[in-house]
């Protein structure tokens, strides 16, 4: 069997026997995989740090009887110097589970890729992930098809402005996909006879930033503070997929 070569970053690290260690790759090329690095916790390995958390390189790999074997990596993007933030380290393993958690092995979705290639780069240039958590957390539903719905109730789809406003809060659910209008959500709750709990509260100003920033390059979100609040609403509806891995995102991800 021939080798190939990806653009890969490396999601996850775990030691294999005395030298080796399993990655799991996100590529460009193949989504998720795994592969061994021989000897790549020896201190003269010959990968140096280049296959270190979050790193992005090109990588040859070589069919092996169960798991490809990284014969070479060459850096691309530069070092890699911030995982020693606690911050960014907490935000890189939370990427690299939601990834694991929303992907299928082997299924590429560059669109994913890149979107974790630009988080990546927003990072590395000193933008603190809380200005950026809500927005990846947006752009990587919307590339697998699940999109947070903003415009409209999830549930009637009547198109809502301002209007989803009640008591100056709107409510986002994981369950409908997005906004639920007033009357869509007393009749859930009519319907089950509580509040579903795994509902998110929004602010009026919340929801308009949550509006905006779906387009807005990760790079160009590093001065606004108010944006750490918006990743709890967010997180919600990655969680949920995560949980769910609902048939209708593997079939979106499959359509690609
Ligand atoms: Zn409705």
């Amino acid at each position: 069997m021939r080798s190939f070569t990806v653009d890969a970053i490396v999601l996850r690290r775990r030691p294999l026997g005395e030298a080796d260690r399993i990655l799991t790759l996100f590529s460009r090329e193949r989504g998720k995989s795994s592969a061994v690095a021989k000897g790549a916790r020896k201190t003269q390995s010959k990968f140096g740090a280049r296959l270190d958390l979050f790193s992005r390189a090109r990588i040859t790999l070589h069919p092996g009887r169960s798991l490809d074997v990284i014969t070479s990596a060459a850096s691309v993007g530069g070092g890699w110097e911030r995982l020693v933030d606690p911050d960014v380290f907490a935000f890189a393993s939370y990427l690299a589970e939601s990834i694991d958690s929303l992907c299928e092995p082997g299924l590429a979705v560059p669109e994913l890729f890149d979107v974790v290639a630009e988080a990546r780069d927003a990072l590395a240039a000193g933008i603190r992930p809380g200005a950026i958590a809500a927005a990846v957390d947006l752009r990587m539903l919307a590339v697998l098809g699940v999109a947070i719905e903003l415009d409209a109730c999830a549930r009637c789809g009547q198109a809502l402005g301002r209007r989803p406003l009640s008591g100056g809060l709107a409510t986002l659910s994981p369950a409908a996909g997005g906004l639920v209008c007033r009357r869509c959500l007393q009749a859930a709750v009519q319907e089950h006879d509580r509040a579903d709990e795994s509902n998110v509260r929004v602010s009026a100003s919340e929801l308009a930033a949550l509006r905006a920033i779906g387009t807005i390059p990760f790079k160009d979100l590093a001065d606004h503070e108010a944006l750490e609040p918006l990743a709890r609403a967010t997180h919600a509806f990655v969680q949920f997929h995560a949980g769910k891995r609902s048939r209708s995102l593997l079939a979106a991800t499959a359509r690609k």
